[in-house]
C-alpha cells in the first residue's frame, strides 16, 4: 500500500509518522464510568468513527475489567487499522498518579487502586496508553470540539452523583504536580459542613451533587429515594412540597456559586463550564448561583463582560472526546 508521510511540526511528538493514504490519523478514547465502559475511535477533525459500549463488570474483579477495556481497545484498532492509529487515551474516576499510571482514591473502582493501570493495559495491547482523571478529560474534550473551542483557558465542573473539576490552561491539563489538580467536589463550600468520605467536611459535593439533592430531599420529608429530576419536577409545584424543592436548589446554587467564584478569584479564566446529570434543574439553581458568584467574587463583577458561566455542550459524551485526544495534546 502506498504511504504518505505526514509533515509535522518540531513540537510534535512522531506517534505515527507514516499513514496509509486515504486513511485520517485517528485515536482511541475510553471513558471508563462506575456502571460503563465505552470506546471510540475518533479523528483529528473530532469525528466519530467507530463506538463500543458496555458495562463494567466491576463484580467479577480487576482482571475482568481491564480484560474488557483491552478487548474494547483492540477491536476498535482492528476496525480502524493500527497504521493511522494516532493513540489511547483512557480516562477514569478517581484521583491519578499521573507518572505511575496508579488510580487512587476512587469509590467506583476499588479493584484498580494503587494497581498499575495503565502499563497493564499498554503491556497486554503492546502500545502506549495514556490514563487520566475523567473529569480532567471531560474537561478537554470540551476545549477540542466542545463549548469551549474558542478559550484556551477553563474550568469544567462535572455535576453527578459526585462533582469532578477538571482545569484547562493555555490549552491544556492543568494537572499540578502529581495529577490530582482541580478535584473542585472537595473543595469546602460549608465550614463543618456534611461529612465527605474524602475526610473533609463541607465538601462541594456533599451540598452540590445528585447524591446531596437526594440526601435533602429525605430531610425535608419529601421522599426516600428521589432523584435529582425528581426534585426538579417538584420544584415546578405551586405547593409546600415544591417550596421545599425549590429551597433545595437555592441551596445546590450557593453551593456552586461559593465554588465559582473562589475559582475565578483565582483564575481569572473566562469561562467556567457546568455539565452532568444536574443540568436539566438549570433553571432552579443557576440565579442563585449567579447572585452568590455576584456577591462573593470581585473579580467577576470586575470582568462580567469577559467571563461566561455556562452550560457544557458534550454531555456524556465530553470524557470520550477527551480520552481520544489526550495522544494529540501532548
Ligand atoms: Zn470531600
Amino acid at each position: 500500500m502506498a504511504r504518505l508521510a505526514l509533515a509535522r511540526g518540531c513540537c510534535q511528538k512522531p506517534v505515527n509518522a507514516m499513514i496509509p493514504v486515504g486513511m485520517s490519523e485517528y485515536s482511541i478514547g475510553v471513558d471508563l464510568g462506575g456502571t460503563n465502559l465505552r470506546a471510540a475511535a475518533i479523528d483529528r477533525s473530532g469525528k466519530m468513527l467507530d463506538k463500543i459500549s458496555g458495562s463494567t463488570k466491576f463484580e467479577e474483579g480487576r482482571d475482568a475489567v481491564l480484560s474488557d477495556i483491552v478487548s474494547a481497545i483492540s477491536a476498535l484498532r482492528e476496525r480502524c487499522g493500527e497504521a493511522a492509529l494516532a493513540g489511547i487515551g483512557v480516562g477514569v474516576p478517581g484521583f491519578i498518579r499521573i507518572r505511575e499510571g496508579f488510580i487512587t482514591g476512587s469509590n467506583n473502582l476499588p479493584y484498580l487502586e494503587n494497581f498499575p493501570v495503565r502499563d497493564e493495559i499498554s503491556r497486554r495491547l503492546g502500545a502506549r496508553v495514556i490514563l487520566e482523571n475523567d473529569a480532567n478529560a471531560a474537561a478537554l474534550g470540551e476545549k477540542w470540539i466542545g463549548a469551549g473551542q474558542d478559550v484556551d483557558d477553563l474550568v469544567l465542573l462535572t455535576l453527578g452523583t459526585g462533582i469532578g473539576g477538571g482545569i484547562i490552561s493555555c490549552g491544556r491539563i492543568l494537572r499540578g504536580a502529581v495529577g490530582m489538580a482541580g478535584e473542585f467536589g472537595h473543595v469546602t463550600v460549608v465550614p463543618n459542613g456534611n461529612p465527605c468520605g474524602c475526610g473533609n467536611r463541607g465538601c462541594l459535593e456533599k451540598h452540590a451533587s445528585a447524591t446531596a439533592v437526594t440526601a435533602m430531599a429525605r430531610l425535608m420529608q419529601l421522599g426516600e429515594e428521589l432523584s435529582a429530576r425528581d426534585v426538579s419536577e417538584l420544584a415546578r409545584q405551586d405547593t409546600k412540597e415544591g417550596e421545599k424543592a425549590r429551597e433545595i436548589w437555592r441551596i445546590v446554587g450557593e453551593s456552586l456559586g461559593i465554588a465559582l467564584a473562589t475559582a475565578i478569584n483565582t483564575f481569572n479564566f473566562p469561562l467556567y463550564l457546568l455539565s452532568g446529570g444536574m443540568l436539566p434543574a438549570w433553571e432552579f439553581f443557576a440565579p442563585e448561583m449567579m447572585r452568590t458568584v455576584e456577591r462573593r467574587s470581585f473579580t467577576y463583577r470586575a470582568t462580567k463582560t469577559e467571563t461566561r458561566i455556562a452550560k457544557a455542550t458534550l454531555g456524556n459524551e465530553a470524557g470520550l472526546y477527551g480520552a481520544a485526544y489526550l495522544p494529540w495534546a501532548g
